[in-house]
């Protein structure tokens, strides 16, 4: 246990928003701080709940990669896709990276 401090991933603003669409940090659990009763550290028995998010994947270190490919949210498609698994929905939106109507 340590002091709550801001999440150095998120920098305490609690994931990324894009769009009207809000990824929440995987780091601090979308709480916006770590340490106190949120310790990922003291988590290391146990797996991460999933694979990092897409734009932190270490394929993007790669600078042949990363040129080739101009968004690494959508992977170029301009759309982002998110499913809201409590409503049952599917909703697509503009990339940052389209061009406002
Ligand atoms: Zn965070
Ligand atoms: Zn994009």
């Amino acid at each position: 246990m340590s002091d709550r401090i801001a999440c150095p991933e998120c920098e305490g603003r609690k994931g990324l928003r894009i769009g009207d669409l809000f990824l929440s940090c995987q780091f601090c659990g979308g709480l916006g701080w770590v340490g106190d009763t949120n310790e990922p550290a003291e988590r290391s028995g146990t797996p991460p709940a999933g694979p990092s998010p897409v734009w932190q994947h270490r394929v993007w270190s790669d600078p042949y990669v990363a040129s080739q490919l101009d968004c690494r949210y959508c992977l170029g498609s301009r759309h982002l896709t998110s499913i809201d698994e409590e409503a049952g929905t599917m909703r697509t939106i503009s990339c940052v990276c389209a061009p406002s109507p």
